[in-house]
């Protein structure tokens, strides 16, 4: 049992010296506690280290994180060569559990902040998505879904050789596949489909979110920013088109939360094949009626649109098919082919990594 030989573990670090490592200044803040870079003095280099809350399920799922990184990283990947972050060290501190970590750069949120979220060049775009591309193949490989991939929980890597890299961090969501415990989970912009009916997940959910940050890379700005989960919903349903397949809808726990039933599928008969679901969206104003509140308009003004105008005419690319240069349109055409193949409403259809 994993756990239990990483509670024996903490117990010979916990009589190690107390003074190893020297807090320089705070990194970032998120759910399960607070991050700092820190002066390693065993090592004589900086260390990011994630002091988790000192609550009973935060440092429960810490243990996850824990155990799912180190066999990620030392069965894996034990070359350091897939673009996910390394951990070097575990534990406790005050009744606190504490992780460290590589050092690495900032969030691609970050990064598309300092850019004025105007997004990066498709030679970036193209480069961070192969590198995440081939963590989550490792990880599919390892059984291991991170339910929260998104820009916050991907890092620039320091540069060696002048050469952008990312990695993936942030595995305090994650879980074992078929072993999924919580129904609640990925950030809400991020969030598939399946998860946002409670529909049963694999690692498709992360192909999901992948799709997502592409877009985001590119555009700078959210794919689905929505306020509410059914504001995420309708955005998905406006600009990929089409909508989450039948069956999906007839299993998952929250459809009624969503859509209406009106009618049922005519098996064997072509003529209803792809046209007639048995499911429509609810309106704004249904849903409006059942809420008793309007969903707050979002943080973000986003044109909607069809996907490929989205990627095509994004305002301040200041692009449009007429006066983008040919290689640039090819470019902008694989992408939004790409984008179509991982924003995929049915989880069997997606492209897997
Ligand atoms: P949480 O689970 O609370 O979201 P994360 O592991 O995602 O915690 O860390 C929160 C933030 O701290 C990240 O978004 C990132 O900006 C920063 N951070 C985390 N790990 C590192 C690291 N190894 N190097 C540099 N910054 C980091
Ligand atoms: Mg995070």
């Amino acid at each position: 049992n994993s756990d239990l030989i990483l509670y024996v573990n903490l117990e010979l670090v916990n009589k190690k010296s107390d003074r190893r490592y020297i807090v320089e200044e705070m990194l970032g803040q998120g759910t399960f506690g607070q991050v700092a870079k820190c002066w390693d003095a065993e090592t004589n280099s900086y260390v990011a280290v994630k002091v988790i809350k000192n609550q009973p399920a935060f440092y429960q799922q810490a243990i996850m994180e824990v155990s799912l990184l180190s066999m990620l990283n030392d069965k894996f990947d034990p070359d350091d060569q897939h673009h996910i972050v390394r951990m070097l060290d575990f534990f406790p501190w005050k009744n606190h559990l504490c992780i460290t970590f590589e050092m690495l750069g900032h969030n691609l949120y970050e990064l598309l902040k300092k850019n004025n979220l105007r997004g990066l060049q498709l030679q970036f775009v193209r480069t961070f998505s192969r590198q995440i591309l081939d963590a989550l193949i490792v990880m599919k490989g390892a059984g291991i879904i991170h339910c929260d991939l998104k820009p916050e929980n991907i890092l620039i890597t320091p540069k060696v050789n002048s050469a952008a890299g990312v990695k993936v961090i942030d595995f305090g969501s994650a879980c074992m596949e078929g072993k999924t415990i919580y129904s609640y989970i990925q950030s809400r912009y991020y969030r598939s489909p399946e998860v946002l009916l409670g529909y049963p997940y694999t690692t498709a959910i992360d192909m999901w979110s992948f799709g997502c940050i592409v877009a985001e890379l590119y555009i700078g700005l959210p794919l689905f920013p929505g306020a509410s989960e059914y504001d995420v919903l309708s955005r998905m349903i406006e600009i990929v088109g089409g909508q989450p397949p039948d069956d999906l809808l007839r299993e998952a726990k929250n459809t009624r939360k969503f859509f209406k039933h009106v009618g049922s599928i005519y098996p064997g008969n072509e003529a209803h094949d792809g046209l007639c679901s048995s499911y429509r969206v609810l309106t704004e104003d249904e849903v409006e009626a059942r809420d008793s509140k309007k969903p707050k308009i979002g943080k973000w003004y986003f044109p909607r649109g069809r996907l490929d105008r989205l990627i095509f005419a994004y305002p301040w690319k200041n692009l449009n098919e007429g006066n983008l240069p040919e290689t640039e349109k090819e470019d902008c055409l694989a992408l939004v082919d790409f984008l179509r193949g991982l924003v995929e409403f049915d989880p069997n259809k997606r492209w897997s990594p």
